[in-house]
């Protein structure tokens, strides 16, 4: 199967090409259209904007995805699109171009969910085989899985407030330090000791796999405010220090919430057990360290899709409608987008909600 799959859930405009079999495909091509620009001015993504954008740019990030695969629509056998979870303004720009396309062309159109997107690449890059453990943590997101087939997930728990991504950018704007967070506050750490201010390790005394990051920045406020006050202002070496101090309470809370969630997964004896982490936060280097750590440790296996397949790109949706396509699943005109869609209706009960 061929197909062309569209991504505009949020701030990035994607199409892709995708040809294969379930657990063997390939990608053909992968064009991803930031928006950082648009919307820096406003120190984060205004959907309005983010919403033109995609209606503006889709079709022509479309014949580029087809143009550097070498193909038109005659080679295609579907058109993939996310349907949600997102931003709705850029979900409806996605689906309604998909739906024009589907249209114009005759092509099945197949609607996928963005997080099905995510939680399938090890599928796509390593061939991973079910049931798999995934971690997928970003800016927006950050929850166990267990992958059991293209449509069936298990939750395990995740972050019942900020996700790591937005508390490592809320860092680095506290710090002073340059957008997206996460890489500026992982070079500052590089030169920092992480023992010389304290930071909590916050739900690490609760059962379960549930995660919260918002107390941490707090944290990282009121210390900021406390040497401030102390002596006038920081210098390079407290920023450092502060950055060590943060980025190993997250590494802490990772790993410990992920030696849990292995426990689960493994206790149902897999076949080939492995842990795939996806997302922005997985290009951090203590974090992608302490977590492989942690898999070796279970005697789990560990991967982490190559970085441009792990942040939000439209190859994950065309191969996620390809797994969908396979088992015989196509949408109509009446495919929604919709704005909330989770993956599971029900966190796995032995493990408690959290909430
Ligand atoms: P989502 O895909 O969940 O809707 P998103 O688009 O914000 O959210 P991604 O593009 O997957 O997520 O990841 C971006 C996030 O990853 C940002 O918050 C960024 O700070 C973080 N990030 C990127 N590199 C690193 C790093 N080296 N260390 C920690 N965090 C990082
Ligand atoms: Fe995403």
């Amino acid at each position: 199967l061929t197909l062309l799959g569209l991504e505009s859930s949020c701030d990035d405009t994607a199409a892709a090409v995708v040809r294969g079999a379930p657990g063997a495909a390939q990608v053909l091509a992968s064009v991803v259209e930031g928006q950082t620009g648009l919307h820096k001015e406003f120190g984060g993504v205004v959907p309005e904007i983010a919403a033109r954008a995609h209606a503006e740019r889709l079709d022509v990030c479309v014949k580029e995805a087809l143009a550097r695969a070498g193909l038109g629509f005659d080679a295609l056998d579907g058109i993939a699109v996310t349907a949600g979870p997102g931003l709705i303004g850029g979900v409806v720009s996605g689906v309604m171009c998909a739906k024009g396309l589907a249209a114009g062309t005759g092509l099945p159109l197949i609607g996928v969910n963005h997080l099905a997107g995510h939680a399938l690449t090890p599928r796509l890059t390593d061939g991973a085989a079910f049931p798999y453990l995934m971690l997928l943590v970003s800016g927006g997101h950050c929850q166990f899985l267990i992958a059991r087939g293209p449509e069936e997930f298990t939750r395990l728990g995740g972050t019942i407030d900020d996700a790591p991504g937005e508390a490592f950018d809320k860092t680095a704007r506290l710090l002073g330090l340059a957008q997206p967070g996460g890489p500026s506050v992982e070079a500052e750490a590089e030169q920092g000791a992480a023992r010389r201010f304290a930071f909590p390790r916050p739900l690490l005394d609760r059962p379960g796999c549930d995660m919260s990051f918002s107390g941490l920045k707090t944290a990282l406020l009121r210390t900021r405010d406390g040497v401030i006050a102390d002596k006038g202002g920081l210098t390079r070496q407290d920023r450092a220090d502060m950055c060590a101090g943060f980025q190993a309470a997250v590494v802490d809370v990772l790993a410990e919430k992920t030696r849990r969630a292995l426990a689960a997964y493994l206790a149902e004896s897999p076949a080939q057990p492995m842990l795939a982490v996806a997302g922005g936060v997985a290009a951090n280097q203590p974090i992608r360290a302490a977590l492989q750590a942690v898999c070796a440790e279970a005697g789990a296996g560990f991967t982490a899709p190559p970085l441009a397949l792990c942040t939000d790109n439209a190859a994950m949706i065309a191969y996620a409608g390809l797994e969908r396509m396979a088992l015989g699943k196509v949408d109509d005109m009446t495919l929604a987008a919709r704005p909330r869609w989770p993956l599971d209706k029900s966190a796995a009960p032995m493990l408690g909600s959290g909430k």
